[in-house]
């Protein structure tokens, strides 16, 4: 009898237990999604991209090292169109008016499938492969991004689905776009109005993080603008009724701008720095310049919120005496999620696996925590949960968001850097040039191309994200948020010293 008790008491307890567990793992906001089978065509282009990491990971320490920022990605930009070239794509260069921007093709006919490429870093971040700052050349760029992986790991890709397709007669055509300046948000966006992603089918591409995942979220949508006020000088403290200050109207302008913000959704996002500002304080300066910023949730807002901007600025002008030049840099969208093609990329993220670092990697990542004063937790070894989007508030901009509203357009985050350290910093560049943005590169390549590859093969998952994006479009057609006659802001290709 008293077996028979305990017997029954254990059973109960794990029942207990189980249900406790599955009312746990149960949370509304998860998509339950089954890991991708892998079929002899993904084994294939697994296959090739393991036995290409080596030559890979070259390219993507070239990329850390060159360490270009927008618009002056040359050579790194040429070192992709050329291994693309080298693999059987037609590459175009120079696209949309932009030297460093490029389409690479492969194959022919539907559907067309985009892979988006990145490449530009940003200034003042070069670092050293050590897990402590120490930068490589004091005041040069890095790559605080981790567009380096971007960029390689897009291409891996590009060229593991044509090795796929060309072994086994698939029917498509890939497009690698080389996309140079995501950092000023310009690159995709003059892209886009160039028409260069209106054939898509879908749109595959990613993003270095500090976790292994597929977000729904989105992004905000941007302006981005420069104003100059002309004024009068004058002897500050002398004759200052002769003169009309520009700093002035820069002053008046941003005052306005943060009596503004109480009356702007809370989702708007205001932001300056003031580049220019005059050179003494005895000189009334008669010129002065300043960079804006204007954020919100979507390009309905950002225009409304952009037009209330130039009336402050106008409004500034009277009130000083002076006059004014408003220089529109660009602008994006907010980034239209895709849940079906999202749901195929974590699937194959589900059969790939997260990066595989060793104790070595660990112990790096868990110094520069460590040194952040950070707790030390390491790298993600696990694959985040697939979450539905939250309501979103704040955050950054890309112009990735630009091709979302073109073509359905996935995400993709893989673990390049330790969890908890910030974003444009010295730990992403520390670790993106050395094994582990190897090993991420490695993994974000295999599982664009198993997704690519989902996307040649099954065309009733390109006919179901199709029907999300038209819903979520509504059918309006992508307008280019930048004036018809702005001209990308090109740099000349540098003189090598
Ligand atoms: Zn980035």
């Amino acid at each position: 009898m008293r077996k028979k008790f305990l017997v029954g008491l254990i059973l109960g307890l794990v029942l207990v237990a189980w249900s406790f567990s599955q009312t746990k793992s149960k949370d509304p906001a998860v998509i339950e999604v089954k890991p991708a089978k892998l079929t002899p065509l993904k084994k294939e282009a697994l296959t090739w991209l393991e036995g290409h990491f080596s030559e890979l990971a070259e390219l993507n320490r070239k990329i850390w090292e060159f360490a270009e920022i927008a618009m002056e990605e040359y050579k790194s930009s040429a070192l992709l169109a050329d291994y693309l070239e080298k693999n059987g794509f037609l590459v175009q260069r120079g696209v949309a008016g932009m030297p460093t921007a490029f389409v690479a093709v492969y194959g022919t006919g539907k559907p067309v499938i985009g892979i988006l490429a990145e490449y530009d870093a940003l200034p003042g971040l070069s670092q050293d492969t050590v897990p402590y700052k120490k930068p490589l050349v004091k005041g040069q760029p890095g790559h605080g991004c981790g567009h380096n992986i971007f960029g390689v790991a897009s291409t891996a890709a590009a060229v593991a689905l044509k090795e796929v397709m060309a072994k086994n007669n698939l029917a498509g055509t890939i497009k690698l776009f080389g996309c140079p300046a995501e950092e000023t948000l310009v690159g995709k966006v003059f892209m886009a109005r160039e028409g260069l992603f209106n054939d898509l089918d879908a749109c595959i591409q990613w993003h270095p993080s500090s976790r292994n995942g597929v977000s729904l979220g989105s992004s905000n949508a941007l302006n981005q603008f420069e104003v100059e006020f002309f004024g009068k000088t004058a002897h500050a403290a002398g004759d200052p009724w002769h003169g009309r200050s520009a700093l002035d109207a820069i002053e008046l302008t941003n005052v306005g701008l943060n009596y503004l913000r109480e009356h702007l959704k809370p989702t708007a996002r205001l932001h300056y720095v003031i580049t220019d500002g005059g050179l003494a304080p005895n000189v009334v300066p008669d010129y002065a310049r300043a960079w804006y910023y204007v954020r919100d949730a979507d390009r309905e807002s950002v225009e409304e919120d952009y037009r209330r901007v130039l009336d402050i600025i106008e409004g500034a002008a009277k009130m000083t005496g002076t006059t004014y030049k408003v220089h529109f840099i660009s602008g994006v969208y907010n980034l239209l999620p895709n849940q079906a093609g999202c749901e195929v990329v974590y699937s194959n993220l589900l059969l790939v696996g997260p990066p595989s670092f060793d104790e070595k990697e660990e112990e790096f990542a868990r110094e520069i925590q460590k040194n952040l004063g950070l707790e030390p937790k390491g790298l993600d070894r696990k694959i985040q949960p697939l979450r539905k989007p939250g309501r979103s508030w704040g955050g950054g901009s890309t112009d990735v968001a630009d091709v979302s509203w073109i073509t359905p357009t996935t995400t993709l985050g893989i673990a390049c850097k330790p969890l908890g350290t910030p974003g444009h910093h010295w730990s992403t560049v520390a670790c993106g040039g050395m094994s582990i943005g190897h090993k991420a590169m490695l993994t974000a390549g295999k599982v664009m191309a198993l997704t690519g590859l989902d996307f040649l093969t099954k065309p009733e998952i390109l006919k179901k994200m199709r029907a999300e994006w038209l819903e979520k479009t509504k059918g309006k057609p992508y307008r280019s948020p930048l004036p018809p006659d702005l001209k990308p802001p090109v740099k000349p290709k540098p003189v090598e010293k």
